[in-house]
């Protein structure tokens, strides 16, 4: 039998970690883990429930009524998050949420219990995970960690297309400013700062087609399976 390993995708914000995520999860019959989607749906919590996350004590109380799964979805054949029962996939993408994410993220208490959460999804292994700090701080020991990068210009248009087609009214600055806002609070927080693990492989996908990073990344899984 194949032994089955732990994959981590961390790097910049739109640099098209999921994408990659998805089709490995897909390939290789791995669960796939949206980590990014568990903060967006804290913020989404807090944003409804005007939760002041400056205050240590209230932010506590209100992880405590929230209950995060991910549900496979037949019909997009992903798993799904639903956030206290509730599917919310496609809220958690809007910019609203976009322009708050990092900074809940950036909170310790909120980072434990994402973080804890998240090393439970992991301890049968066969999961890829992607996020930004799963390989650093969520599976230091994974087998496999891949960093990704894409030059900035490229990752702004990508993106941008990807929000107006929901939204015609969005400009491209207010996607590059929430791209730049968020990777600079994403690598200078105190907690789990976006970070190359030392042993991550880097993977910059600015001039490489999906299907040529796939095949890439499928070579490095195919090494390291091989190994173990
Ligand atoms: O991956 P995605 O862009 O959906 O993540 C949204 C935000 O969640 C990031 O900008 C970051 O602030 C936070 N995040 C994080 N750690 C992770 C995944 C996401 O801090 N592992």
């Amino acid at each position: 039998m194949v032994k089955k390993i732990i994959i981590t995708i961390d790097g910049w914000s739109s640099c098209g970690k999921s994408t990659l995520a998805k089709q490995l999860a897909k390939e290789l019959g791995y669960l796939y883990v949206d980590s990014g989607a568990m903060y967006r749906a804290i913020t989404l919590f807090f944003l409804r429930n005007h939760i002041d996350w400056t205050d240590k004590k209230e932010v506590k109380k209100a992880l405590k009524d929230i209950n995060l799964a991910f549900i496979f979805n037949p019909k997009t054949q992903l798993s799904e998050i639903y956030l206290n029962d509730e599917n919310v996939e496609y809220v958690i993408r809007d910019l609203v949420i976009a322009e708050k994410v990092s900074d809940v993220a950036a909170i310790k208490g909120v980072r434990e219990f994402a973080v804890a959460q998240q090393k439970k999804m992991g301890a049968k292994k066969g999961i890829v995970m992607d996020g930004r700090d799963i390989g650093t701080v969520v599976f230091p020991k994974a087998e496999l960690k891949i960093f990704m990068t894409a030059d900035s210009a490229v990752r702004v248009q990508r993106r941008f297309k990807e929000f107006f087609e929901k939204n015609p009214n969005v400009t491209i600055e207010e996607v590059k400013n929430n791209l730049e806002m968020r990777d600079y609070i994403d690598s200078n927080r105190k907690v789990s700062p976006l970070r190359k693990a030392e042993d991550a492989l880097l993977l910059d996908n600015t001039q490489l087609t999906q299907t040529q990073q796939f095949q890439k990344a499928m070579e490095w899984v195919n090494q390291k399976i091989t190994k173990i």
